[in-house]
């Protein structure tokens, strides 16, 4: 794997000095930019479109947080660990579930309006929590409320500057400091180097390497790329989490149908119209998310058909329109009445367990880079997140980061850089190299996996080397190299783990091993 998408010389290139630099406008970027005003003058968030165009703007069921009256940290610790499947980094969760109210009470100070009912917050039940703790907003649109909370805080503040269209294309790194990025200024069509002793990453997860995923266009794995080729380590990249309700109509796009609908009542339904989930877990359609995928899997192979079906027609239609307007809303353009319908579903990418693996400060091993939000691993969503708790590490790990940039103290490095060698890349068709990557990780690298399947893309990866040696001048083009280095972590990584545990099922491998009760961490030789 080359260290650079693209030929350059800092020296040549407009430079740009800033005290702290954020990479990505989601919950993790913009929460991490607030926070670090109080104590910077000059914060830099630079994204690669629009401020609101993140994953985090799509986010639908909630934020978990332990604020209810029979709830508790200790329990949230609890259910995140067990859906974690051995693989939770006990300290590190502990700080999300302690830490978390009082990051959500801030989200509220700044204006978020989560749905309350007499009074109290209207907490609902996701699947594997054994508690009502979760927060929404608008009903099922809990994403977009922060969002626009965080956005027009940190437009209205004149201590953070916020460049869109912006693209981190790589970092730059010396004897291990890392001291900027170089970014691709989109709209005057040129490279741009930032230099700052505080680099953070917060560029979200990578959905897009499938053919089907609940996750935007932006979500290319481009901050996990990136770090990975500069040296920074990457842990648990072999887990992906897919949701198993996702719209699965022909032409219509992989549209997330919450976990909260199960968390009311809705229940699933196989192509006889049994309900099934009550055979394969007792928690029934809220066992935790690889639970369901798999009994959806086993549905499929045994009754055939490419969908289950989401019923909530035995609730009170009003209730339901009234609790899911955002979903309500998108089902009609599709004739489909979320409240009588049956609604076809089935599984598709949503979230990276893996990625930049970082401690309990969001620090990585390269000094001045951390990482939060979907970008960071800190171990604690294991091998299979707990519903709703990655808004809450966005913000919770995010506040670390702050914490910890305070004290750090960065060593002098020689804070110029130079690559070149790269060939052209006239004649490459990205579209069809994107769409082949995409298909190859759904059929092989999605949520059931062979040494068989893990080998082939594997082999065409390596056909593919010769794309590293080409210069990636165009947005199309970083994002293809970003999306291949990712996939190819997480293929490399998933043939590693010889076992099935959490969100990673190896057909070969049926059985959780206890010698496989450990991660996998890959640092690229620079
Ligand atoms: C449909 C959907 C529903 C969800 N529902 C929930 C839920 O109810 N509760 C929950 O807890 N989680 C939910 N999730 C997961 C959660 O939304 C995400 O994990 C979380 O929002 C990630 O936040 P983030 O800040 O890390 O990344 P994002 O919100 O994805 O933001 C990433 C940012 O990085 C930018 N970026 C990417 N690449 C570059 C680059 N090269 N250069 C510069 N900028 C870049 C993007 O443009 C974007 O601004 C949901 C996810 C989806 C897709």
């Amino acid at each position: 794997m080359g260290h650079f998408l693209v030929n350059f010389d800092t020296q040549e290139l407009e430079t740009t000095a800033c005290a702290f630099l954020i990479l990505g406008s989601g919950i993790a970027g913009l929460y991490t930019a607030h926070t670090a005003s109080r104590f910077w003058s000059d914060v830099v968030v630079l994204t690669k479109r629009g401020i609101d165009d993140t994953a985090t703007e799509r986010a639908q069921g909630g934020i978990a947080a332990a604020v209810g009256p029979s709830d508790s940290p200790a329990l949230h610790y609890e259910d995140t660990l067990t859906a974690g499947a051995g693989l939770c980094d006990a300290a590190a969760t502990r700080i999300l579930v302690t830490e978390g109210p009082a990051r959500v009470e801030e989200l509220i100070r700044l204006g978020a309006r989560f749905d309350r009912a007499n009074g109290l917050f209207d907490l609902t039940r996701e699947g594997a929590h054994t508690r009502r703790r979760i927060l929404h907003a608008a009903g099922d649109a809990t994403g977009a409320e922060i969002q626009r909370v965080l956005s027009s805080a940190v437009r209205e503040n004149p201590r953070v500057t916020v460049l869109e269209n912006h693209f981190l294309v790589d970092l730059l790194v010396k004897d291990d400091v890392c001291w900027g990025v170089l970014a691709w200024d989109a709209v005057r069509e040129k490279l741009r180097v930032f230099r700052a002793p505080v680099v953070v990453l917060a560029t979200g997860g990578a959905g897009q390497v499938y053919r089907d995923t609940t996750n935007p266009g932006v979500v290319t794995g481009d901050g996990v790329a990136a770090a990975y080729r500069a040296g920074a380590e990457v842990m648990d990249m072999e887990f992906v989490q897919f949701h198993p309700t996702v719209l699965a109509l022909r032409g219509a796009p992989r549209f997330l149908i919450s976990e909260a609908v199960r968390g009311e009542g809705g229940i699933l339904l196989n192509s006889k119209g049994e309900r099934f989930m009550l055979r394969y877990h007792h928690l029934g359609e809220l066992a935790p998310r690889d639970v369901v995928v798999r009994a959806i899997l086993q549905e499929l192979a045994a009754e055939g058909g490419e969908y289950v079906y989401l019923s909530l027609a035995h609730l009170d239609p009003q209730k339901v329109r009234e609790r899911f307007p955002t979903i309500t809303r998108r089902l009609s353009a599709y004739g489909l009445d979320l409240a009588t319908d049956l609604i076809p579903v089935a599984p598709a990418a949503h979230y990276l367990m893996g990625g930049v693996k970082t401690g309990l400060y969001g620090e990585t091993n390269l000094k001045g880079l951390y990482a939060c939000g979907e970008t960071a691993c800190a171990g604690i969503h294991g091998a299979n997140r707990l519903a709703s708790n990655s808004l809450l590490d966005g913000l919770v790990f995010g506040g670390k980061i702050v914490e910890h940039a305070r004290f750090y103290r960065p060593e002098a490095v020689e804070t110029v850089a130079v690559s070149e060698g790269l060939e052209p890349a006239e004649g490459l068709d990205v579209a069809a190299l994107r769409a082949e990557l995409k298909a190859l990780m759904q059929e092989q690298v999605g949520p059931v996996r062979t040494a068989e399947g893990l080998q082939a893309v594997l082999r065409r990866f390596e056909e593919w080397e010769y794309l590293r040696r080409k210069e990636a001048r165009t947005p199309e083009l970083m994002e293809f190299r970003n999306m291949f280095d990712v996939a190819e972590l997480i293929a490399e990584t998933a043939l590693m783990r010889t076992e099935s545990r959490g969100a990673h099922l190896r057909a070969d491998y049926p059985e959780t091993r206890e010698r496989w009760k450990r991660h996998i961490i890959l640092r690229r030789q620079v």
